[in-house]
């Protein structure tokens, strides 16, 4: 069992011609909403890989909440850890793209940032039971820290996605196995500038050493990844794939590689598997729309 301990949203879209100006109404069409949050994309992306999975979070007890909690069990995720709330609303990202793709978003956090220490506690025995625990930043950071000292209490292996970018103190990077950063969140966690995989390299070296020897895997687009590890370091490059949306690449790469890590995979391995999972993601539309199945990841990997 994996569990995912983060954030659920509903993605509210329209496309536009142009983004509008402060003031300005632009008439929009294509309206849609789509499943999404770092958390909920990555138990989506971990129960996709066939590898048992438990979301823990919370909803606002209303549509959306329940739309969201509806899909993760339909991919056979197991909600009872995600609590529902009268307080607020279900979190939202409303997203404009202009015709060029270009895009506004604004995120209203509601429901999950209502989640707490105390929550992380009394789903204890989940975490100390789980084989891994995955942490993002969509959450407050009290609850992620809560959430990786209950992992390590039990033999859980602990990764955290530092995403969006935050400021962490070195306390936190040494509560994790595996920190799983893009090349921006890499790069300023780090203090250097990320624009080539040697910067990567400098940079999850240095991540390595403040977090006390945590194993490092920094995504780096279509480039792949570079993978700082006791077992293995160097770059695993992307796959060629035509890019339509990129939503949940990382996401989808978290996942499934979080889940071959689990399985007993190697660091090379779990990063070769995890990167045609996302690239097959990329080709896309949509968060968790575009995650493949772990049947379609393997038959892809086969023609290659
Ligand atoms: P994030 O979405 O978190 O910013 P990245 O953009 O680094 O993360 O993408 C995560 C992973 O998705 C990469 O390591 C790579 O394997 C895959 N990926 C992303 N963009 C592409 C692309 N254009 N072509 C192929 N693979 C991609």
């Amino acid at each position: 069992m994996i569990t995912i301990v983060g954030s659920l949203n509903m993605d509210l879209l329209v496309d536009a011609p142009h983004l509008p100006q402060p003031g300005e109404t632009v008439h929009g069409r294509n309206f849609r909403r789509s499943p999404g949050g770092k958390g909920a994309n990555q138990a989506c992306a971990v129960a996709r890989m066939d590898m048992p999975c438990a979301m823990l979070g919370a909803v606002g007890d209303d549509a959306f909440g329940e739309a969201l909690l509806s899909g993760l069990r339909e991919d056979g995720v197991d909600v009872t850890a995600v609590r529902r709330t009268s307080e607020t609303s279900t979190g939202v990202a409303m997203i404009t793209v202009d015709a060029f793709g270009q895009n506004h978003i604004v995120v209203a956090a509601g429901a999950n940032a209502l989640v707490s220490p105390q929550d992380i506690e009394r789903h204890a025995s989940l975490l100390r039971a789980s084989k891994a625990v995955i942490v993002q930043l969509e959450i407050p950071l009290a609850a992620v820290e809560a959430a990786l000292r209950q992992a390590k209490q039990g033999r859980a292996l602990t990764v955290l996605n530092p995403a969006p970018c935050a400021e962490l103190n070195d306390e936190l990077l040494r509560l994790c196995d595996w920190i799983i950063p893009n090349e921006i969140e890499a790069g300023q966690l780090a203090g250097v500038t990320v624009r080539s995989v040697d910067d990567a390299a400098l940079a999850a070296r240095r991540l390595r050493e403040s977090s006390g020897g945590a194993r490092l895997a920094v995504t780096l687009g279509a480039a792949g990844v570079w993978i700082e590890a006791a077992e293995f370091f160097g770059h695993v490059p992307g796959f060629a794939v035509r890019a339509v949306d990129t939503v949940a690449a990382g996401d989808t790469f978290i996942g499934a590689f979080v889940t071959r890590l689990v399985e007993g995979a190697d660091p090379r391995d779990a990063a070769r598997f995890a990167c045609a999972a996302a690239a097959i993601s990329v080709t896309r539309p949509g968060a968790q729309a575009s995650v493949p199945r772990r049947s379609e990841v393997d038959a892809w990997l086969r023609e290659r």
